[in-house]
């Protein structure tokens, strides 16, 4: 199919955007590759760098990447550890993805939703289905969602708009949707527009990997996504209609994992000079068993490898959020969470509908994208992040009240995360204790707000943190600094 008939296909314009560049040099990210070697003297002062709150050139970020020795790798470990703990603190925001629609024109050979997988049934949430999906959601605690789409002519603009006000309109007792993100193909311009109208929070589109011939591997030419630049763009025509909230992501495995990481910084680091923002979110999905995937790949990434490239983003992309999603095991989890993650996915189901309480296993497995690692229900996910001293949290308070670019300012503002994200994290912890917790995360969820009143300085923050706490105890909602 070629360029013409593909728009027309997607109603939507793909000749590039004005403003469209290729800011991924093959070329030089390999040389950069194969010829830095580990320097522990340099790297010091590259850690010294990102704990002065500075972002790391693609140069400094390959020499990370270098870093083979034991030691080294302690070094490197230490260093993500400090700048989450000393910038970053000690929250976690949780989500849920929501799979609307699994019909999808491309053929990714990686993805259970391929136009090629004949096993997959396909499905696409009615209005009633996607609001019984919702009142799932909010029963069991949720405020925040990704709804998740394949590419097909009819998951149109103005139908993915009219799922994020369904989303937003949807309450249940003290149940509400707070934040509606989305996780699908990229849009022309106009498109943005339309998505944007609608209150969406983030848009992520993922490159899967930045390596153009691997790229064309995975994705026939004769498909939209098959069109790598139409891809690599995306986020641009998403600035040029005012979304300045955006996540970008790899798929790991595809390719070698330090190319990878280098076109995720490249690519915030174009974002940051073509705009002024970088972006909201980095994800770093590795790739898991899916339909006719074999799995028998030369780049699968191994947990060591994985553990690197998570501390190395950390300090590479000081104003981004890192996502890690249920892809992962718990056990991974476990171990890397601390390298400064800033949000998971819990209680995830990535089977079209599959929040419903009655449904049927068999068809189950035939409508989900990927298998998952980590299969816990979000109550025991935040007992688990809780027991590890993380504050769970579902805050949207700087989306709502309009304080933009809310990772540059956590990094940026001296006392913006004691002000508002670690008090907001507080109370939207204690909500859900109050509303949808089993007894032993109450009891483990009001020790550690204890904990952390008892480590605010006396002042009428603190007395204001008391006085909206108690307030939730006598059932008032959404109380936000
Ligand atoms: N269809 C849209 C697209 O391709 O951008 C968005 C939705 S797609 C369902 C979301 C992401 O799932 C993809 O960008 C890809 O990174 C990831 N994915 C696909 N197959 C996967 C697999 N086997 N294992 C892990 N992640 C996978
Ligand atoms: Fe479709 Fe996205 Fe899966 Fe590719 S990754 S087959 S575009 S759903």
């Amino acid at each position: 199919m070629d360029k013409e008939k593909m728009s027309k296909l997607m109603n939507m314009d793909m000749s590039l955007s004005k403003n469209a560049v290729d800011f991924i040099d093959d070329k030089y990210l390999h040389s950069l590759i194969e010829n830095t070697k580990e320097d522990m003297v340099r790297n010091r002062e590259i850690f010294k760098k990102a704990l002065g709150k500075q972002p790391l050139s693609v140069e400094e970020t390959a020499s990370l990447l270098a870093i083979t020795s034991k030691e080294g790798l302690e070094e490197l470990y230490e260093a993500a550890r400090s700048l989450k703990r000393a910038v970053y603190g000690n929250r976690i925001v949780l989500f849920a993805p929501l799979y609307v629609g699994n019909y999808c024109i491309n053929n990714c050979k990686y993805c259970g939703f391929k136009s090629s997988a004949k096993g997959t049934i396909r499905k696409t949430l009615g209005k009633d289905e996607l609001i019984k999906e919702i009142y799932n959601l909010e029963d069991e605690g949720h405020k925040r969602l990704i709804l998740v789409f394949g590419e097909a002519p009819q998951y149109s603009p103005e139908f993915i708009a009219d799922c994020v006000r369904t989303c937003y309109a949807t309450k249940k007792g003290n149940g509400e949707i707070r934040r509606v993100n989305i996780n699908a193909a990229p849009l022309d311009v106009a498109g943005y527009k339309i998505v944007k109208e609608a209150g969406i929070g983030t848009f992520q589109v993922f490159q899967e990997t930045y390596h153009k011939e691997t790229y064309a591997k995975y994705h026939p030419a004769n498909t939209v996504k098959g069109d790598y630049m139409w891809r690599l763009n995306a986020m641009d025509r998403a600035f040029e209609a005012g979304i300045d909230d955006m996540g970008i992501g790899a798929l790991f495995g595809l390719y070698d994992w330090r190319f990878e990481v280098l076109g995720l910084v490249s690519h915030a680091l174009h974002l940051q000079k073509s705009h002024g923002v970088g972006p909201h979110t980095i994800s770093f999905p590795r790739i898991q068993p899916a339909q006719d995937l074999d799995m028998d790949l030369p780049y699968r990434v191994t947990d060591e490898q994985f553990k690197q490239l998570v501390a190395i983003l950390r300090l590479a992309v000081p104003y981004t959020g890192l996502i890690m999603t249920a892809r992962e095991s718990k056990e991974i989890r476990d171990d890397v969470i601390e390298f400064g993650v800033s949000q998971i996915d819990a209680g995830t189901k990535l089977e079209i509908g599959g929040y419903q309480k009655d449904k049927n296993k068999e068809q189950e497995l035939n409508k989900e994208q990927f298998q998952i690692g980590d299969t816990r229900e979000l109550d025991e996910v935040i007992r688990w992040l809780l027991e590890r001293e993380f504050i769970p949290s579902f805050c949207t308070s700087c989306y709502r009240v309009g304080r933009t670019g809310e990772h540059f300012m956590e990094f940026a503002i001296p006392g913006f995360i004691k002000r508002f994200c670690t008090p907001n994290a507080m109370l939207t912890l204690a909500e859900y204790l109050e509303d949808y917790s089993s007894p032993e995360t109450k009891e483990a969820g009001y020790r550690l707000i204890q904990k952390e009143l008892d480590q605010m300085s006396e002042s009428g923050q603190k007395q204001q943190v008391i006085a909206k706490l108690e307030a939730i105890k006598k059932s008032q909602r959404d109380l936000l600094f």
